[in-house]
């Protein structure tokens, strides 16, 4: 077994696919092998894929990151692991929290579980700023308090706590990133920024929880991927490390930037309801990355915004779109 045998849980979606071009691309690691689990919910895309589909050193299974047997047997082959699958949107956690539980908490454990079993060399989970909850002042380090508010940012919080338990009792070398608010190409159409943009290419308005002054910090889907790549070949075992962008800004903000970029006229943007235990704001401190790592955000902002809003006008096509209960109702500011 090499240590360059990666297992990607979660290949299929946003992030995780990206990852796993970027690994498999010109600038990736050498003779790295890449097997994807991923279990095709309506947020996996097999074609975000595509660009790697007939690479010789990528392979892919569809199943459950429950499903023990399965995992067992997958990770019994792979030297390193980076655990991305989840459930991942919060408006659907609010509706329904059943399956966060079922594949962020008790998902993990079975990876976690299987990494054990084969002495796996790595597991790297892949986690999110939201675990911190809303910051009045200042920035969260590693080491804030997880006040997570809404069952998704709860059940990653609980899937963070197993993985570190998992390394302190039994010594696996686990390394956690907590990533910021995600931007970029191929991203599911219930998340911010994408449903702002098709719908306002197709001429329709946009909701926007509440007042929209709820500030998130914005990182490009290149450096999330970058910061994740870092953690996995410079960090250190049983170590948390947080991964963000060099943009804060309130939905509102974002929602103007937006119409902007879209040509659309501001009076597209309509005030709706605001969810439920909406955080106020996030902010997370990334020295730690930073000064450990060599970690820095690259892509600037407007410009990486600007691609990202000509990539969904190219492709008008809702990606992954399968619809489903949480689509309707969002907001600018959710994942
Ligand atoms: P996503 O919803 O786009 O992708 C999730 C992937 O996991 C999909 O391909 C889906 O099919 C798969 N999946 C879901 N349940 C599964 C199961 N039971 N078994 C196997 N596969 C399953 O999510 P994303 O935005 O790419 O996020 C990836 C990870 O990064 C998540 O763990 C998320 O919490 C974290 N994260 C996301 C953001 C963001 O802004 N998007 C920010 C920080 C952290």
């Amino acid at each position: 077994m090499t240590t360059e045998n990666i297992l990607v849980t979660g290949g299929a979606g946003f992030i995780g696919s990206h990852y796993v071009r970027t690994l498999l691309g010109p600038a990736g690691p050498p003779g790295v092998r890449v097997t994807v689990l991923d279990k095709l919910t309506y947020a996996g895309d097999l074609a975000r894929l595509a660009p790697v589909r007939d690479h010789p050193r990528f392979t892919f299974h569809r199943g459950d990151v429950t499903d023990a047997a399965l995992v067992d047997a997958l990770v019994g082959t792979h030297g390193q692991i980076v655990h991305f699958a989840a459930e991942s949107h919060v408006d659907r956690s609010i509706s329904s929290a059943g399956a966060f539980v079922r594949t962020n908490v008790l998902g993990t454990q079975t990876v976690l579980d299987a990494a054990l079993r084969h002495g796996a060399g790595r597991f790297v989970h892949v986690s999110t700023d939201e675990v911190y909850g809303s910051v009045a002042s200042g920035s969260c380090t590693e080491h804030a308090q997880l006040r997570p508010a809404s069952p998704y940012a709860a059940s990653k919080a609980s899937s963070d706590l197993l993985a570190l338990a998992c390394h302190r009792t039994h010594g696996l070398d686990v390394r956690i990133t907590r990533g910021s608010n995600t931007y970029g190409p191929w991203q599911h159409p219930e998340k911010a920024v994408p449903r702002f943009v098709t719908e306002l290419l197709a001429g329709r308005k946009v909701p926007l929880y509440g007042d929209g002054l709820q500030v998130r910090n914005w990182l490009h889907l290149d450096d999330h991927v970058q910061g994740i790549e870092l953690v996995r070949t410079r960090g250190r075992s049983g170590e948390v490390y947080n991964i963000g962008g060099g943009t804060d800004l309130s939905n509102l903000q974002l929602a103007r930037l937006l119409v902007a970029l879209c040509g659309a006229e501001p009076g597209m943007i309509e005030h709706v309801a605001d969810r439920p235990g909406h955080d106020r704001r996030y902010a997370i401190d990334i020295t730690k990355a930073r000064t450990e790592l060599g970690y820095r955000s690259r892509r600037e902002f407007s410009q990486g915004l600007a691609e990202t809003v000509a990539w969904y006008r190219e492709s008008r096509r809702p990606t992954g779109a399968r619809g489903g209960p949480g689509a309707a109702a969002v907001g600018a500011g959710d994942r």
